[in-house]
């Protein structure tokens, strides 16, 4: 059988053709980028363990009505997508201050926000990723008014949904970035969340003892990757009982 075609090629995924038009395979590596891509590895089993989170996570997003692009999961890698026109922007909504707007504001890591802040990012790699008003997004048309109301309603929505699950399994959702596309529906169009969602895009810290359970701790060299990640999935139940330790020691035959 011919290989798919590759369209794209990220830091941490790649996107394939899909089998029907109208979808795309999303394909998760165990590759970690850090400080736009300046620091990187390979964390042995992160790409399987963000596929199966994600995918949790969008099934449930789906289910309550906030539209996702999740089809389905495909093997241990891969997740069927609908194929969307990406808006240029990354959404990031904090319910405590950490990372950069502890920086940009002088807020030490940790102080609850008054509410959740909803803010915008350029997606430009050679820029950085910076922060961008409304003024911007609208004046340089990186997205309509209507778009930008449907991307703080999305942003609340994912919050309060991944908020409450993860609450649940006695983890604080710090912070988190969606990423969002434009699908078209006959002479209609919509906004649905796109990309991925998992402890590389979200901040989260056990609520018991604070331990980050996130990208932090790549970021930070705060101990191993694929441990934390592998918390998380356990809290949900994502691991099979007998599946092997994400790092330690590899039996030999
Ligand atoms: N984030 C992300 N990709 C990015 C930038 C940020 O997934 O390119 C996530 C990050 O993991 C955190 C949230 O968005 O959960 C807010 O990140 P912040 O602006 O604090 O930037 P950082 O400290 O990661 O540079």
């Amino acid at each position: 059988m011919a290989r798919r075609k590759k369209l794209y090629e990220g830091k941490a995924k790649i996107l394939y053709e899909g089998p029907e038009p109208g979808t795309l395979v999303q394909y998760f590596k165990d590759d970690a980028t850090a400080f736009n891509a300046e620091k990187r590895a390979k964390i042995e089993g992160k790409g399987v363990l963000n596929n199966r989170m994600s995918e949790h996570f969008m099934t449930g997003l789906n289910a309550i009505g906030v539209p996702t692009h999740f089809i389905r999961r495909l093997n241990m890698r891969e997740q069927l997508i609908r194929s969307v026109e990406m808006i240029p922007l990354e959404v990031v909504v904090r319910n405590v201050a950490a990372g950069s707007i502890s920086t940009r504001l002088g807020m030490e890591e940790g102080t609850a926000l008054p509410r959740p802040i909803v803010e915008f990012y350029l997606k430009d790699d050679k820029l950085g990723d910076p922060l961008v008003t409304d003024e911007h997004i609208l004046a340089f048309n990186w997205a309509t008014q209507q778009d930008l109301d449907d991307m703080v309603a999305l942003g609340l929505r994912v919050n309060d949904f991944m908020s409450g699950l993860m609450y649940g399994v006695g983890i604080r959702l710090i912070d988190f970035k969606i990423e969002i596309g434009r699908i078209f529906e006959g002479d209609y169009q919509r906004l649905i969340v796109a990309d991925e969602i998992s402890p590389d895009s979200c901040r989260l810290w056990d609520a018991k003892s604070g331990q980050k359970l996130d990208k932090d701790v790549f970021r930070r060299d705060l101990g191993n990757l694929a441990d934390a990640y592998t918390e998380v999935a356990n809290r949900f139940g994502l691991i099979p009982k007998n599946a092997p330790p994400a790092s330690g020691p590899k039996l030999v035959n």
